[in-house]
């Protein structure tokens, strides 16, 4: 397996199977979540019918278990994949308290808040207990 998708650091929320979830690096946007396709694939119509559904059975996983954690007033998907060979998920909970709610989280200029260790290992557990936790 690829290296990027490897890693069970800090970050680490879960292998969902398909795919793998890390919390994001910039958590200025809380539960800030990456789901990233373990093979290389760049575009949706590069997955059979089976493996694009298992990505959303497994992004809508995810997107509950954030739910769960920060209860946001609405969850942003977005998919992008211009960086890397990945197809990867941006979902992005936000919160009743987001100070740009109506716009996509890109057009908020902002620093980057990084998590200490222990606090971004405490909240990739919170996330995975939630997905553990989750009905079917
Ligand atoms: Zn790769």
């Amino acid at each position: 397996m690829c290296r990027r998708v490897a890693e069970r650091g800090t970050h680490w929320i879960g292998d969902l199977g398909t795919t793998v979830a890390y919390l994001n690096d910039d958590q200025f946007f809380s539960g800030y979540t990456s789901l990233i396709l373990k093979r290389h694939a760049t575009e949706l119509y590069h997955l059979t019918a089976a493996e694009r559904g298992r990505m959303i059975e497994e992004l809508s996983r995810v997107a509950r278990a954030l739910d769960v954690v920060f209860r946001p007033a609405k969850m942003n998907y977005e998919l992008l994949g211009n960086r890397v060979p990945h197809i990867h998920w941006h979902v992005v909970p936000r919160l009743p308290d987001d100070p740009n709610p109506r716009w996509p989280v890109w057009t908020l200029p902002h620093e980057p808040l990084r998590l200490s260790v222990e606090a971004a290992r405490e909240r990739a557990t919170a996330v995975h207990s939630a997905l553990v936790g989750l009905a079917e």
